[in-house]
């Protein structure tokens, strides 16, 4: 070994972070590695402790509300293991998509063919796209709302336009005092990445509104442990709301004189580091008020590459993008 490689056993440098906050903690796990709680009434969430699904125990069948592949096999043991208590049917008839996407639908082939899916009509096309085995397409589409009706329980499905993904829906339980609504607000938790890696920003911050519309006192949001409550999207929103008023001041603030004088013609590099300096800034005052608050508000990249989407979507979905040239 030269005295330049690195030695084979070396621990990596891992930073440390506060504590997860008593009010973010998920329900803990069995031995198999699930949890599933009865939401209201026949209504039943499980959770991993990262994804979470739905399902609904009628007297003609069990209706299930997302199939996360982490989850797996699990759904099927959650189901069991609650029909068997209930004596109801463990037999699975439908299945709803709340959107395209492979990490909460990717265990929906285990669910076999006789299933009835049902998703948005865009679910449809994405899914047809990607052409994915263990995603077979909906066999029931819808555009704007569907009632889904089984064994007597009511399930209204809602589609208001892009946000996360650009199929995303709302899943609304009138008798279940419930709403499910994917990949928005993690219940406890910031999003992750940039806004939950959505697409559309002013869809995603527009999202959590559309929500609180509706009557409902049990929020399942797809992610980690718990069942959330209006308060749960509530801070969701102010931490929204905060960052994009933070972002506000620092256009108004940082001048981007300098940047540009320094890099002279190389224009990007002036971009770049004027876009980021806002950035930190505007995310500073974020990471010091959520910590202890909101999971993870202390995991700067989570916290920065939200307010970077919502400083750009600042600019260019609301405007002004900069200064107007005299
Ligand atoms: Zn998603």
């Amino acid at each position: 070994m030269t005295s330049s490689s690195p030695p084979a056993d070396s621990t990596p440098q891992l930073p440390d972070y506060a504590p997860v906050p008593e009010a973010a903690l998920g329900p803990a796990l069995n031995e198999h590695g699930y949890h599933v709680g009865r939401v209201e009434r026949n209504l039943f969430s499980v959770t991993d402790g990262t994804y979470q699904s739905a399902f609904l125990l009628t007297s003609d069948g069990v209706v299930l509300f997302d199939a996360p592949p982490s989850i797996g096999h699990n759904l099927r043991r959650a189901v069991d293991e609650m029909a068997a208590a209930e004596g109801a049917s463990n037999t699975v008839t439908h299945l709803v998509y709340s959107h395209h996407h492979a990490d909460h639908g990717g265990a929906s082939s285990l669910f076999g063919s006789d299933v009835i899916r049902i998703g948005h009509e865009e679910t449809k096309r994405l899914l047809r796209r990607d052409n994915d085995p263990a995603r077979p397409l909906p066999d029931v589409t819808f555009q704007d709302r569907y009632t889904l009706e089984v064994g007597g329980e009511l399930v209204e499905l809602a589609y208001h336009g892009p946000n996360h993904s650009p199929d995303n829906i709302y899943i609304h339980f009138p008798h279940h005092d419930t709403i499910m609504l994917v990949d928005i607000v993690n219940a406890g938790w910031v999003p992750v990445f940039n806004l939950n890696l959505s697409e559309d920003v002013p869809g995603y911050i527009e999202a959590p509104s559309i929500a609180q519309s509706y009557p409902w006192t049990h929020y399942i949001g797809g992610h980690l442990g718990r069942v959330g409550t209006r308060d749960t999207v509530a801070l969701h929103q102010q931490y929204i709301a905060d960052i994009q008023a933070s972002v506000k001041q620092m256009l108004g603030t940082v001048d981007p004189t300098p940047y540009f004088v320094k890099y002279g013609a190389n224009v990007w590099a002036a971009v770049q580091i004027y876009l980021d300096t806002i950035t930190d800034r505007a995310a500073e005052p974020i990471m010091a008020k959520y910590t202890g608050v909101l999971a993870a508000a202390d995991v700067k990249a989570f916290v920065h590459s939200t307010t970077f989407m919502i400083l750009h979507s600042t600019r260019l979905d609301f405007g002004p993008s900069g200064p107007l040239h005299p």
